[in-house]
């Protein structure tokens, strides 16, 4: 509606309109049960239609197979940077192998070094994390239990277009899809987990999606808290505890909504077409704006961008502001500007911006 802005902050971040006012006209009274989702014990027939629908609508969009099970969990993917080698690694000496493509995956392996010994076989950091290595030419490490990927960095805006190959004996891979979770297809059955906090593409904060492959579940280390072993999750249906529901039921409305729009194929076509313009429209600047990172890996959800003349970020950022585009600001730590144009973020959104970019130049190209 008129009085929403195009929202392209990286996350927590847009949600599709229909799925608000669908969450909306439910709040108070969800379906005849006298109360709303929040109010709901977590156990009762209710809820537990809302979860497994959520469940299996995930598995229709990514078509999962039976060999893995979805969970809803909480902590966010920070958590799962522990979770992960606390389940996979048998001890603390195992080793295990991370691509650094970004701030993210430098996150993930700064945790991991907690709890077993990561080999970063490849970083991106020399080059500004503006790349993904030639698969071919990684030495992987054959006792490695996994090799982790960051599937799309959030900040650097490097996306991966097709995955290594875990060269380890167990032939895992495991990847953090927080930023491009459900924004494509996906072949699951090429991963031993993945995983991704909800902000993003999915629903709102608090919910954190892991999709494990079964026979990696049950082998966490002893010292594994109970709330980051995945067999507890696994065997009670993601409700050991009290889950997030309220944010479980939004990822569930977005989840409906994707498949109403014709699944993931068709949500890929509409995320490339975003892309494209925004990128044409730096690309054909005349050098006026810039993007970092090398074509042929750059993200279809987080679009970073500098100005040639960087002094005016700031009145770029101001003026967008001004005319209901808000959010554009690069992160922190390098600077810019970043528009994330996750799926829920319309054609219109993006075709605002690019014209507003475009009228930008002009008036102080
Ligand atoms: N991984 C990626 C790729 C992210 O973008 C983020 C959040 N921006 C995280 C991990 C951390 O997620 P959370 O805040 O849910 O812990």
């Amino acid at each position: 509606s008129s009085d929403r802005v195009f929202n392209f902050a990286a996350g927590p971040a847009t949600l599709p309109e229909i799925v608000l006012r669908k969450a909306e006209s439910e709040l108070v009274n969800w379906r005849g049960s006298g109360m709303s989702v929040m109010e709901m014990s977590h156990r009762g027939k209710e809820f537990r239609s809302i979860i497994e629908k959520a469940e299996s609508d995930l598995q229709s969009l990514l078509s999962v197979s039976s060999d893995y099970v979805v969970l809803f969990l909480q902590g966010g993917a920070t958590t799962q940077f522990a979770a992960i080698p606390l389940n996979l690694c048998e001890s603390g000496d195992d080793e295990v192998d991370y691509l650094v493509t970004g701030s993210w995956s430098d996150k993930a392996v700064k945790e991991a070094q907690k709890f077993c010994k990561p080999n970063v076989i490849w970083s991106g950091k020399s080059e500004k994390y503006t790349k993904i290595p030639d698969f071919d030419s990684l030495e992987q490490n054959s006792n490695a239990k996994y090799l982790h990927i960051c599937a799309n960095e959030t900040i650097h805006g490097v996306e991966f277009k097709n995955y290594p190959v875990p060269k380890n004996k167990a032939e895992i891979l495991v990847a953090d899809m927080s930023s491009n979770f459900c924004s494509k297809p996906v072949d699951v059955s090429k991963f031993g987990i993945i995983y991704a906090g909800a902000q993003k593409n999915v629903g709102p904060s608090g919910v954190t999606i892991v999709i494990i492959r079964k026979d990696l579940i049950g082998k966490a280390q002893g010292i594994t808290p109970l709330m980051l072993d995945y067999k507890i999750h696994a065997d009670n249906g993601s409700l050991y505890n009290t889950p997030p529901c309220y944010g479980i039921y939004m990822c569930g409305l977005v989840f409906e909504d994707l498949l109403n729009q014709g699944g993931l194929v068709e949500v890929e076509k509409k995320n490339i077409r975003k892309a494209q313009i925004l990128y044409e429209t730096i690309d054909k600047s005349g050098g006026f704006y810039r993007s970092p990172v090398e074509k042929s890996v750059r993200s279809l959800m987080n679009v970073p961008f500098t100005l040639e003349k960087s002094e005016l970020e700031e009145e770029f950022i101001k003026e967008a502001s001004k005319e209901k585009m808000v959010q554009l600001k690069g992160h922190r730590s390098v600077g810019g500007m970043r528009a994330s144009i996750y799926n829920a973020m319309p054609l219109a959104g993006v075709e605002k911006l690019v014209a507003f970019m475009k009228d930008f130049q002009a008036r102080h190209g």
